[in-house]
């Protein structure tokens, strides 16, 4: 028997309910893809690149015009100027680039504090590199419907031995986002530490409500001891493309493409020319998003007026939580597997995101889907 690295890792929550969606014909709002395409004028700049002689590795750290194009996006709206040559690296995905971030600083016996519920790829990462994470829940409210982090929990938790705190806002699954007071207070608590941030930033371009993204990035105090990663796939529709970047000042950079070198080496030619020419050519495309996905989270919501569940509408992200307390007092876990089975709706739990499952009787919805499968969702949910 082999003594297993990640002895409590199984498969992920995705897999599991994807599967199990595919394998009982359920309607699938588990795990987070949208059913709809790239911008066609994205998928011919790949036509054109993959005819056009792009088809050998791309430099290590990415295509110089590609992170010339996320250093112009990082300046405008965040109003960071970045070194495109030495601090933004192109990733496979905002999974290597976590990956990366973390093996890049944390070592054997450091702790990384995460706030659950946690995206599941997080503490893997932390484990193979030595470190132990420590779990703070978000806050909910008295309500049961707004999560915020607990900064005097942060201020209490941090220990000699802290060398990480990852942060994901916009958040899934919550759909929570940072307040410019949290940006404030994240940098009161760290400014005495020796801690590194990194932060997840892979939906923040769907903030919704006319609320701005308040990324790390522009903040200038934080910005020495920080590593953002975020990704195209969501930003295009693309979750299966998996291309993303990490933004980090360049000591940070450097040791993040140490690790990154020897894990992908290079990330997909073709992919990095398209992106690039798009980003530039249409540099407002993410712009429209919010609108997008609002338009279609308050479609879904309005079609689940007449449902029995509790509901908030989702301040980001294109996932919609929803408190099925009234319906069954079943495990979310089981409860997300049986109406697969039984009633053809599949969702992702929110206990799998958690230490302590602290978050009850909550599932959590995709609705980056056509009108037509939301409302054959709707149409399931509403009869529940
Ligand atoms: N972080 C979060 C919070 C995510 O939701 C996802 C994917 N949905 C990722 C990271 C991974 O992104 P990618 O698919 O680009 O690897
Ligand atoms: N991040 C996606 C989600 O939250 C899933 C990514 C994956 O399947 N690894 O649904």
């Amino acid at each position: 028997m082999i003594s297993s690295k990640l002895p409590d890792v199984g498969t992920t929550i995705f897999t599991v309910m994807s599967q199990l969606a595919t394998d009982t014909g359920a309607i699938n709002l588990s795990q987070g893809f949208p059913s709809f395409d790239p911008p066609q004028e994205l998928l011919e700049r790949i036509n054109h690149h993959l005819n056009s002689g792009a088809n050998q590795y791309a430099p290590m750290a990415g295509i110089p015009l590609l992170r010339t194009a996320i250093a112009e996006k990082t300046r405008r709206l965040q109003g960071r100027t970045v070194d495109s040559d030495h601090e933004v690296t192109v990733c496979c995905g905002a999974t290597e680039g976590l990956f990366c971030a973390i093996q890049a600083v944390v070592r054997a016996g450091d702790e990384v504090i995460v706030f659950d519920p946690a995206y599941d790829s997080y503490e893997p990462a932390i484990a193979l590199a030595g470190g132990i994470t420590r779990h703070i829940p978000l806050s909910i409210d008295d309500d049961g419907f707004e999560f915020s982090v607990d900064w005097q929990q942060l201020a209490d938790s941090i220990n000699d031995k802290t060398r990480l705190i990852i942060v994901n806002f916009p958040h899934n699954p919550t759909g929570a986002i940072f307040e410019a007071a949290d940006l404030d207070r994240l940098a009161d608590i760290v400014r005495d530490t020796d801690c590194y941030l990194l932060s997840d930033e892979v939906y923040e371009h769907i903030v919704f409500d006319n609320a701005p993204h308040r990324s790390l990035l522009s903040n200038d105090e934080l910005w020495e001891r920080m590593m953002v990663v975020s990704s195209f796939g969501k930003t295009f529709h693309a979750t299966g493309w998996k291309i993303g970047y990490c933004i980090a000042p360049k000591y940070l950079s450097e040791e993040f493409r140490k690790i990154h070198q020897f894990a992908t080496f290079s990330i997909n030619t073709p992919m990095q020319f398209a992106i690039a020419d798009f980003l530039m050519s249409d540099p407002g495309f993410y712009e429209q998003l919010p609108a997008f996905y609002q338009e279609k989270r308050d479609y879904f919501c309005g079609l689940l007026n007449e449902s029995r569940f509790g509901l908030r509408p989702a301040h980001s992200t294109f996932f919609q939580i929803l408190n099925y307390s009234e319906i069954s007092s079943e495990v979310d876990l089981e409860l997300a597997q049986q109406w697969t089975r039984e009633k053809g709706i599949a969702s992702i739990p929110l206990s799998v995101f958690c230490e302590e499952p602290f978050t009850g009787t909550r599932l959590r919805f995709c609705f980056a889907k056509d009108n037509a499968t939301l409302e054959a969702a709707a149409e399931k949910l509403c009869a529940l």
